[in-house]
Order: structure tokens, then C-alpha cells, then sequence
């Protein structure tokens, strides 16, 4: 955890940073972050108004010019993925950072009542999806002197919890695939790949899973903020296949 990480202003200047999920939650605020640090932000998610309300507060805040694209990863395939492949290669030739980041929560109810629709759709959105297009992004990552791949993991993707169904076995996946893969590019200096889970916080996803809980008692998104940044930025160049926490447990 690196709650108390202390980023330069021009932190991820010149980086081209892709979040996924970009429009609401804990999202929105990488993004503004990343775009207040320097960074040029790929604004990718499902709700366009959202995107564009993001896109309008970089802008007014003076950031570097940030683009969106648009995309849903329940419906997107591999073609969609070799084809943001080639936009992104064509606008900016390489990639800096992916933050996986987009994700949906399905039922929490006991498996025997679980519908398998929503299960694989869980699956497709959470892991599946994000799988196929950081296959599809890899040599624009390797193009990059230094590339940080962020996937967001849960404190129930460490350890399966009770009733938490197909969200819980998706964010193991998650810790899992970031393992296979940052082992498969260990020798790469200019890539790493990693988990962050960000732990309890305020946003609409952590309500829906805690109806009753006093939000005014969880951390803000932009609150975890630091430990985003450091692992995007360079200072955890070389910290590679390692599971991170962006605040400490409550
Ligand atoms: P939110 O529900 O607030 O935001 C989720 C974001 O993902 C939204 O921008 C949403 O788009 C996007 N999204 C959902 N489904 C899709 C899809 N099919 N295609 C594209 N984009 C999609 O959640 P949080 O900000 O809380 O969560 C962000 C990440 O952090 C998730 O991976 C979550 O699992 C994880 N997490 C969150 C915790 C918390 O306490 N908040 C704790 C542990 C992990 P739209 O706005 O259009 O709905």
C-alpha cells in the first residue's frame, strides 16, 4: 500500500494511459489523475455521456487533450479488440498503461440460486473481456520504454467469500491470469504487469453490495488515489507479478 506516496506534478508526462471503466467510480478519478499527472488518457467505457463529462473536466482543467472510446465488454469481441488495436496503434504508435479497472458486481446470493446468465456475463465483463484485450494491446505495450499494466483486483479475489459467486471467482481469475502473464514477460524490463485491490470505497458499485453501510465512513476515490499512481508511474518500475493494496485494511 502506498496511501502516503507522494507523486511529482509532471508524474506520467508524455505517458498514453488506457483505463477501462473511465466514466464513473474509481475510474473517473484515475483518470482525472492520471490526466492532472500529464498523462494523455484513453477514456474507455460502456456510457458515452459519462466518457464525455470525464473528457470535459480534463479539458477544463487544463490536461492533455484525452480521447474516448467507446465500448461495452459484454457484447465486444476479439475484433473489436484487434481494431482498437489498430486505432490506438495508428493516434499514438505505443502504450504507456492499461488500468483495467472496469467491472460489475452480478447478484451476491447463494450459488444454488445463481442464474448462469448473469454468471457468464460477470465473467465476460470482469475477466474475459479484459483478457482478450490486453492480448490485442500487447505489442503496443511493448512498444513503450516503460508500460504498466494495472488489473483491479477485491479483497475476495485473495480469499472466495461466502454467497460473493461469480464477482469472487472472476477477481481470483484476475489475481491468477496476472500471474501467468507477468511471469510470461518477465524478462521484458519495459513490462510489468500487476493487482491492485482498492479496498472499501465510496462509489456506486460498493453501495449496491452494502445497502446499509454509512458511505461517509469509506475512503473517496480519489482518496486511494496514490497508490494508483505509483504503480503507474515510474517509480515501481521493476515491481512486476506482485498482488498491491491502494489502502490499508479497515
Ligand atoms: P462503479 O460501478 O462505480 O464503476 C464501474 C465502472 O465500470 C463504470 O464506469 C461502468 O460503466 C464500467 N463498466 C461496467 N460494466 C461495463 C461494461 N460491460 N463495459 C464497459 N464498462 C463497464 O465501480 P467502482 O468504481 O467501485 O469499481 C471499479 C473497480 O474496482 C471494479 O473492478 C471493482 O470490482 C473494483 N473494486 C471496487 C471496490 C469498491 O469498494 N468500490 C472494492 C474492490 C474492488 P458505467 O458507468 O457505464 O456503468
Amino acid at each position: 500500500c502506498k496511501i502516503d506516496y507522494q507523486p511529482t506534478p509532471d508524474l506520467l508526462k508524455d505517458r498514453i494511459i488506457l483505463v477501462t471503466g473511465a466514466g464513473d467510480g474509481i475510474g473517473r478519478a484515475a483518470a482525472l489523475t492520471y490526466a492532472q499527472h500529464g498523462a494523455t488518457v484513453i477514456l474507455l467505457g460502456r456510457t458515452i455521456a459519462k466518457l464525455e463529462r470525464v473528457y470535459d473536466e480534463i479539458e477544463a482543467a487544463g490536461g492533455p487533450q484525452p480521447a474516448i472510446f467507446p465500448l461495452n465488454f459484454e457484447g465486444a469481441t476479439l475484433k473489436d479488440f484487434h481494431e482498437m488495436a489498430q486505432t490506438l496503434d495508428s493516434e499514438f504508435g505505443h502504450l504507456d498503461g492499461i488500468l483495467h479497472n472496469a467491472g460489475m458486481l452480478g447478484r451476491i446470493t447463494p450459488f444454488e440460486q445463481y442464474n448462469p446468465e448473469l454468471w457468464n456475463q460477470v465473467m465476460q465483463v470482469n475477466i474475459n473481456g479484459p483478457i482478450w484485450m490486453t492480448q490485442a494491446l500487447l505489442p503496443l505495450l511493448q512498444q513503450s520504454e516503460d508500460a504498466s499494466v494495472i488489473f483491479t483486483s477485491s479483497s475476495v479475489g485473495r480469499k472466495g467469500r461466502a454467497y460473493w459467486g461469480a464477482y469472487a471467482v472472476s477477481k481470483c481469475a484476475t489475481e491468477g491470469f496476472m500471474e501467468v502473464l507477468a511471469d510470461e514477460v518477465d524478462n521484458q524490463q519495459n513490462l510489468r504487469i500487476n493487482t491492485l485491490n482498492p479496498g472499501a470505497t465510496r462509489t456506486q458499485m460498493r453501495r449496491s453490495a452494502f445497502p446499509g453501510e454509512d458511505p461517509a465512513t469509506l475512503r473517496t476515490p480519489e482518496e486511494i488515489m496514490p497508490t494508483y499512481l505509483w504503480l503507474m508511474g515510474p517509480d515501481s518500475c521493476g515491481v512486476s507479478g506482485q498482488k498491491w493494496d491502494a489502502q490499508p485494511p479497515r
